[in-house]
């Protein structure tokens, strides 16, 4: 497996206002830094239908699948960091980004803009539209309601 090197940037896990927990920056952030791979494993669209299956037979989200392209999806399921807890918003202060490392696809969670000690990390998940509606609690003045 290939790592990305970077100097880590100090995070911590805790209560989030948005939803249930979140991701929350120990240390003030720069804009255009990398904060935290999303961690997980690398899995086809059709190991990833049957997993989704699977899991909501178990009573486990979906949230923690991460779609990188038509047939790339990254599963943090049982295999991740704490990137897999940064929460949805519409206005976000990261955003994420395919990088791709010795042909290995890679989500990287990028700063967006400067990020003070103790806020919450987030972006845009970019769901598609779906009949399904997932709400958005982000709470902000641009929220669009839904997270698809
Ligand atoms: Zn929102």
């Amino acid at each position: 497996s290939v790592f990305l090197q970077y100097r880590k940037k100090r995070l911590r896990f805790g209560r989030s206002r948005i939803h249930e927990w979140g991701l929350f920056a120990m240390e003030p952030i720069a804009a255009d830094e990398m904060v935290i791979e999303y961690v997980g494993q690398n899995i086809r669209q059709m190991v990833a239908d049957n997993r989704e299956k699977r899991y909501a037979q178990q009573g486990i989200g979906s949230s923690y699948l991460f779609r990188v392209d038509h047939d790339t999806i990254i599963d943090a399921t049982k295999v991740g960091n704490l990137a897999r807890f940064i929460n949805h918003c519409c206005t976000p202060n990261c955003y994420a980004k395919v990088i791709t490392i010795e042909s290995q696809k890679k989500i990287v969670i990028y700063s967006k803009q400067a990020i003070a000690v103790n806020e919450e990390i987030t972006y845009d998940y970019k769901f598609p539209l779906e009949d399904n509606k997932i709400p958005c609690l982000c709470g902000t003045e641009n929220c669009r309601g839904t997270l698809n």
